[in-house]
């Protein structure tokens, strides 16, 4: 069992029991308020991300069927691709950790972006690499050997929640960026506008709020430019299908019920708990 005698991000002493679930115990922090799972090894989630984690039939971990969602999250790369500052003198190079099928390397690289990606699921990364034929390896960023000051931007979206040490993630993301370069981060707000989330380890091991965030960046060396409530797009399926599992603990997806219509294909723009976080290496 890892130590939980003090907070991870403010360091502050006894954190209290808050939950357990699914055998893990999720501590609180009484200084900032952080919601985490210690005890979650990379093992661990090496062994959950095998299984087929975006093609899910569990009623509450992992994309219902991330492949058929395409469109939708390509609309939400771009997005996400806008909220950097234009690189005026060369074209930024990107790492992309957690990159799934790699919609969003896709979508940099038709910026003509240099593009980088990092993924635990292999069935994920032989998509992106076959299909999409780009530059993914498996594995995760604490194994990962690239050099320092080699990357203009590294994005993790939807990804600091499942990591074991999110920590020693951002200490190594500072490594290989160059000094400048920017770290982008989408993750649940526990403090957001939407406050429904599911305490569900392996699958989340850390729950932020803007500010616990913010303060692991500026202890890290960045700054943080940008804190935005980020609205992302889900297919109107997805959309309902996420807010009925949750509500209800359902264990069965709402197509189920409604059968498949095309109507629910439509991207629809979704308030969320999660935010979108861009800061800048300083040091
Ligand atoms: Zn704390």
């Amino acid at each position: 069992m890892k130590k939980t005698e003090f907070c991870p991000i403010c360091r502050k002493k006894n954190p209290s029991e808050f939950d357990h679930k699914n055998e893990f115990t999720i501590w609180k922090c009484s200084g900032c308020d952080l919601l985490w799972t210690p005890d979650v090894s990379e093992d661990i989630l090496r062994e959950f991300y095998s299984k087929s984690y975006f093609k899910s039939q569990h009623h509450i971990f992992g994309y219902s069927n991330y492949i058929e969602d395409e469109e939708t999250l390509r609309i939400n790369a771009r997005y996400i691709l806008s909220e950097f500052p234009e690189f005026k003198n060369r074209l930024p190079k990107m790492l992309d950790i957690g990159c799934a099928y790699g919609f969003l390397l896709d979508e940099a690289r038709k910026l003509g972006w240099g593009t980088e990606g990092l993924e635990f699921s292999t069935e994920a990364t032989n998509y992106a690499v076959n299909k999409l034929n780009l530059n993914v390896s498996t594995g995760s960023i604490m194994q990962a050997n690239f050099p320092e000051n080699s990357f203009d931007i590294v994005t993790m979206i939807g990804v600091i929640e499942h990591l074991a040490d999110p920590i020693a993630a951002i200490r190594k993301i500072n490594k290989i960026l160059k000094l400048g370069g920017y770290l982008a981060i989408t993750t649940i707000n526990t403090k957001g506008f939407v406050r429904l989330f599911d305490l569900k380890p392996p699958e989340h091991t850390f729950y932020f709020s803007a500010k616990n965030l913010s303060l692991l960046l500026k202890t890290e060396n960045f700054k943080v430019m940008k804190s935005l409530p980020y609205w992302c797009f889900y297919n109107l399926n997805e959309a309902l299908d996420r807010a009925f599992r949750l509500i209800f603990k359902s264990s069965k997806r709402i197509e189920e019920f409604l059968g498949k219509f095309p109507f629910l294909k439509y991207p629809v723009k979704v308030p969320t708990n999660e935010m979108f976080v861009l800061a800048r290496k300083i040091k």
